[in-house]
């Protein structure tokens, strides 16, 4: 019998050679005590968490808490079925009432998660004779969705607008097309120039779809995302969003003001055939969302701290994924694999957790990626700061302070 194990050999292999270097195992971090957005406990010590989605801190808010314990103890533990037979309750109702309020759009969809949110739409919306033209380095659960779906695929070079224009003006003048786009990359923290890109994409009579993970809850003056920030909020068809990271919750959703939007209820399959979000988490997103409507201080508090940390890295010597903070993320560069690794345990040692990157999952390097949240301090920024420049001369960076 052959062993269908066999053809992971050398992912275990590099696997075991990691763990066997003595440094620790970035993928199985296990976090005991989660005392606030900020702060976990973890083999007994608290660490800096500077590598969530918690963008807004909302996960410890008190009245989303509040509104979670009230739909569990009144609409119980979850919902036991899919959205078009059991499992629509008067809080999903309410979830996508907020999410029309929020984006002030005409129509919302809420799916389980922002994975299936994109799964859902990219196999849908475009079929057999259609084209779907993505940027290169767009989100898994983009090309997941299209290679669910039976259009034809496009690619473009990471944010270039002439190459999208291009490849658009290669298409079939009469032919659906579907142009996909993120406000925020969230390997490297760049933004996408919508603006130019919306332009190019409705010159060429394609709709489009821009994925906000990364932006809800603090780009644009209501917070919706670089499309608000960009001034397209017009000439977008789509936006896909999740709860998994600003709302602090999990969940996904695709809002827009297309008429005929609701038909993609019957018809999208991982909304149609998966289970509806537990009650207490469709009652903890409304929640978080309505309070991100009015967040302004957090929003103007997380794009100074950014900035600031940003500035502080690059002062000290690290290399960063870009020249300036374009968004809450900032990515560290690191020279390899083993430096990666090292930096990574040094960090932790010194009470900072922060995502580990490999280079199969970024546009080609080693990555240390910072995500910053509304709730770290001043004081918090400068202490991740200083930490850093310790591990950093600790694995032999040329850093200082
Ligand atoms: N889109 C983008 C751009 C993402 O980064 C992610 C998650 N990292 C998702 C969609 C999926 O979100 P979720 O966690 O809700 O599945």
């Amino acid at each position: 019998m052959a062993d269908l194990f066999d053809k992971f050999q050398p992912l275990i292999d590099q696997y075991e050679a990691l763990r066997g270097s003595g440094l620790r195992d970035p993928f199985h971090l296990q976090m005991d005590e989660i005392k606030s957005p900020t702060r976990a406990v973890v083999n007994g010590r608290e660490i800096i968490l500077v590598g969530t989605y918690n963008y807004m801190g909302m996960t410890f808010d008190p009245d989303v808490i509040a509104a979670g314990k009230k739909a569990l103890e009144e609409f119980g533990s979850g919902t036991t079925g899919s959205r078009v037979l059991n499992g629509t309750y008067q809080g999903h109702a309410e979830c996508e009432a907020a999410l029309r309020e929020f984006y002030a759009m005409d129509h919302a969809m809420v799916f389980s998660t922002g994975y299936q949110a994109n799964l859902g739409l990219m196999s849908v919306m475009a079929g057999r004779g259609e084209y779907i033209v993505l940027d290169a380095d767009s989100h898994a659960s983009i090309y997941d969705g299209c290679a669910m779906g039976n259009a034809d695929i496009v690619r473009f070079r990471h944010n270039s607008v002439s190459d999208l224009e291009k490849r658009l003006n290669r298409l079939p003048a009469e032919a659906g097309k579907l142009v996909v786009l993120e406000g925020v990359y969230s390997m490297v923290g760049d933004i996408a120039p919508l603006k130019e890109m919306v332009a190019v994409a409705k010159a060429a009579g394609a709709m489009i779809v821009v994925d906000e993970a990364h932006a809800m809850g603090f780009f644009g003056e209501n917070g919706r995302g670089v499309f608000e920030a960009a001034g397209v909020e017009d000439d977008v068809d789509f936006v896909v969003g999740t709860f998994s990271k600003s709302v602090g919750t999990v969940g996904g959703f695709v809002v827009s003001n297309h008429p005929k939007f609701d038909i993609l209820r019957l018809v999208t399959r991982p909304y149609v055939y998966t289970a509806s979000l537990p009650p207490a988490v469709v009652a903890c997103a409304a929640t978080s969302i309505r309070k991100l409507m009015s967040a302004h201080h957090k929003r103007a508090h997380l794009w100074q701290a950014s900035r600031k940390m940003h500035a502080d890295l690059r002062g000290a010597g690290f290399e960063l994924g870009t020249a300036e903070a374009e968004s809450a993320i900032i990515a560290v560069k690191m020279p390899d694999q083993q430096t990666s690794a090292a930096m990574w345990t040094a960090l932790i040692e010194e009470g900072v957790y922060v995502n580990m990157v490999p280079p199969q999952a970024t546009p080609g390097f080693n990555l240390l990626r910072c995500s910053l949240c509304a709730e770290h301090s001043n004081e918090d920024v400068a202490e991740i700061v200083a930490r850093f420049v310790r591990a950093g001369q600790a694995v032999g960076l040329p850093v200082s302070a």
